[in-house]
């Protein structure tokens, strides 16, 4: 099998649940984790009779998606009713939208292996989420919870310009990275708020046409992203290469064997017979809604990465860990001021910080101080009020307690000593002390300064800010 004799091509639908507190065409709760069908009504349930009223929320959401990633938003987009059977499916049709999408022409900028790609993305539109089956593996039976039913989703759908598995699963962490700072999606995988459906197929390098892509379904972690294309890359090669044809076909990866199946045919494809939706009105977008959302648009985290290596001079490795999430880059630049080198507060931040909310198992927003705290922390580590070693305890004290690093410090008296007066003092007792060593070192045994300076911090108990203890040391036995 020559796998570098073809050309993956890869296109990727990302269904991702928006950020609002009611559904998209009823009142009902979008909260996560209550009991089966709690946050339901005659609306969501699909009752005949009723009407959908659209929560504006949910277009706003679009908007601001839609002009992040560059599109052009349409004035007046269109509601459609996507129709199929399923038990989750009260309606027997999904409202979603059709050949008239919200967003359009859209890219996203990636970068993968230090190279910059953009991704074309060709719509957005807005759509309702389905309910969820629940088979119970010991009853025989299948439950259908209708929480999820209506639930307002955001598809993006990218033209299919990725090369690789990698590239994919980039997109996938990008696009998750500018819905999470728009605000517009909470970026979690395991809960199903964003989700994905990849489009594959393989060419021969240097053929024209496209090969024929098989779809594969509702993947939900990034790792599995690469792993399920990658599987079925080396499937259509095989199936190519042993001079058979790639059939079009929706498959499902099976993270537990690491395979994809062939779920339906083409065959059994589906005709959803879309047409108008005509319980709702057409969307209508207006000047003054694209100016007020373009107006609150946030900075992009790949703007922000740049601009924090370029202002602060992070690296770029620090810069994109404190940018993974919006809270923690406002934390550092909320901080940045109050230090000399806000590198030492990044570094901080990156270890110190991050392992011990990694621990807990807590988000940042549930630590119990705040950026200027940790801030003065580091402030005072810079001046070397504490020592870096001190100045961990302190931190860690600070996660328990959320109390102030200065009560802290003068509790555990963790302060050193940098009062010059009182170090000449200890220095000129140990040098008179210490004649002979002295002399040596004048004669050029210069190792004997590693001794005194042992002995000097001894006798400051450990508490001497060291840099001018050996400042002061070095001075007094004549050095420039
Ligand atoms: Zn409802």
């Amino acid at each position: 099998m020559a796998l570098s004799d073809f050309q993956p091509v890869i296109g990727l639908e990302v269904h991702a649940q928006l950020l609002t507190q009611s559904k998209i065409f009823c009142g009902c709760s979008t909260a996560f984790g209550a009991p089966p069908n709690h946050h339901t009504c005659p609306v969501c349930l699909g009752m005949p009779g009723v009407l959908p009223v659209l929560n504006e929320k949910v277009v706003e959401h679009a908007v601001r998606v839609g002009l992040a990633l560059g599109c052009r938003i349409r004035p007046v987009s269109i509601w459609a009713r996507k129709n199929y059977f399923y038990p989750d499916l009260p309606k027997g049709y999904q409202i979603s939208q059709y050949d008239q999408p919200i967003c359009e022409d859209g890219q996203l900028r990636i970068e993968v292996a230090g190279a910059e790609r953009a991704i074309r993305i060709r719509r957005v539109h807005m759509e309702e989420d389905a309910g969820k089956s629940v088979h119970d593996p010991g009853g025989g039976e299948s439950l259908v919870d209708l929480n999820r039913a209506g639930v307002p989703l955001l598809e993006i759908v990218s033209e299919p310009d990725l090369r690789s598995s990698e590239e994919a699963a980039e997109y996938l962490r990008t696009m998750r990275d500018v819905l999470v700072y728009l605000g517009a999606n909470d970026g979690n995988l395991e809960e199903g708020s964003f989700r994905c459906d990849a489009n594959v197929s393989v060419m021969r390098k240097g053929a024209a046409e496209l090969g024929t892509r098989a779809e594969l379904k509702n993947i939900n972690s990034f790792r599995f992203v690469q792993k399920a294309i990658d599987y079925e890359i080396a499937r259509q090669v095989e199936v190519i290469e042993a001079g058979g044809k790639v059939v079009q076909e929706t498959r499902l990866y099976d993270p537990q064997r690491g395979e994809t199946r062939s779920m339906r045919g083409k065959e059994e494809a589906h005709d959803y017979r879309y047409f108008p939706e005509p319980d709702l009105p057409p969307v209508r977008v207006s000047e003054a809604l694209l100016e007020k959302v373009r107006a609150s648009l946030p900075e992009l985290p790949r703007a922000r990465v740049q601009r924090l290596q370029e202002r602060y001079g992070l690296s770029a490795a620090d810069a994109r860990t404190l940018c993974g999430d919006r809270a923690l880059a406002d934390w550092f630049e909320a901080g940045a001021p109050k230090v000399k080198d806000p590198k030492k507060l990044a570094n901080w931040m990156v270890g110190d910080l991050l392992r011990q909310i990694n621990e807990s198992g807590a988000p940042l927003s549930a630590v119990k101080f705040t950026a200027a705290q940790l801030a003065s922390l580091v402030a005072a580590v810079e001046q070397g009020t504490i020592s870096g070693a001190a100045g961990k305890d302190v931190l860690a004290e600070m996660f328990r307690s959320g109390r102030d690093p200065q009560e802290i410090v003068a509790e555990k008296g963790l302060a050193q000593v940098s009062d010059v007066s009182a170090m000449e003092q200890v220095l000129d007792e140990l040098l008179a002390r210490n004649a002979g060593e002295v002399e040596k070192y004048r004669a050029g045994k210069k190792q004997v300064l590693g001794f005194l300076m042992g002995q000097a911090m001894k006798a400051m108990k450990g508490k001497g800010n060291p840099q001018l203890l050996n400042e002061l040391l070095r001075k007094k036995l004549g050095e420039p």
